[in-house]
């Protein structure tokens, strides 16, 4: 192998290993596009936001509402 085709592989393996922390550093999942509940446009900013969220603004409440109301009774 070549010296320069040497750095060249040591650069590749630079970048992959970058793009693997880049990778395991973002969220495992993107947020929905659409709500998983009402199938209404989840708006950009709520997305951006809350990263990963699968709902709408009204029924991520009423998801949490439910969570919060399970098992106090
Ligand atoms: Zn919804």
């Amino acid at each position: 192998m070549r010296p320069e085709d040497f750095a060249q592989q040591i650069e590749l393996a630079e970048w992959e290993h970058n793009q693997e922390k880049a990778i395991r550093a973002a969220p495992s999942r993107p947020s929905a596009e659409t709500c998983a509940e009402c199938g209404d446009a989840i708006p950009e900013d709520r997305r951006l936001a809350e990263i990963g969220c699968t709902r709408c603004v009204e029924c991520q409440a009423q998801h949490e509402y439910e969570q919060n109301n399970r098992g106090r009774r």
